[in-house]
């Protein structure tokens, strides 16, 4: 299987996500920014997730609390359902990002608002949709290209 990005492209994360991690390049749609922020969460990257979250929408957000949440969150793919061309300072993102709880894989169904804060996309925030449960002959959401019960489920 070819290395993908933790966030689903067919790009290795280190030409993917990572720049965007390390500040070498802007996201240049929400829907960039949406993937290297699930990668983050993915890899830790708790003062990322932080930095592109909009500061108006920050309340009660913070780095420590971020990282906990990395680290509990047991992220095994991302999928992106919905991702509109956005206008000039404004878009949304609608996604599924799957976890492992136990022995369900769910998905943390949202639609996500972004918009631009001094040239650069930050997240608003997300109108959460009910949670879904992965069948076993559902599609297995990491990229394997197999069914969920030959994979994830398995
Ligand atoms: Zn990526
Ligand atoms: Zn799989």
């Amino acid at each position: 299987m070819t290395q993908v990005c933790y966030c689903g492209a067919s790009t290795a994360f280190e030409q993917c996500c990572q720049p965007l991690h390390q500040l070498h390049i802007d996201a240049l749609t929400p829907e960039q920014l949406m993937r290297s922020r699930y990668s983050a969460f993915v890899t830790g990257d708790a003062q990322y997730l932080f930095d592109t979250h909009h500061p108006e929408y920050r309340s009660g957000l913070n780095v420590t609390e971020l990282a906990q949440a990395c680290k509990q969150s047991k992220f095994v793919g991302l999928e992106i359902v919905d991702a509109p061309p956005p206008s000039t300072s404004s878009g949304e993102v609608e996604f599924k990002a799957w976890y492992q709880q136990g022995k369900e894989v769910l998905a943390l169904w949202e639609r996500s608002q972004f918009s631009k804060v001094d040239g650069l996309w930050k997240y608003c925030r997300g109108e959460i949709k009910p949670t879904i449960k992965l069948g076993r002959n559902d599609p297995c959401p990491c990229g394997c290209g197999l069914k969920a019960k030959k994979c994830l489920l398995g």
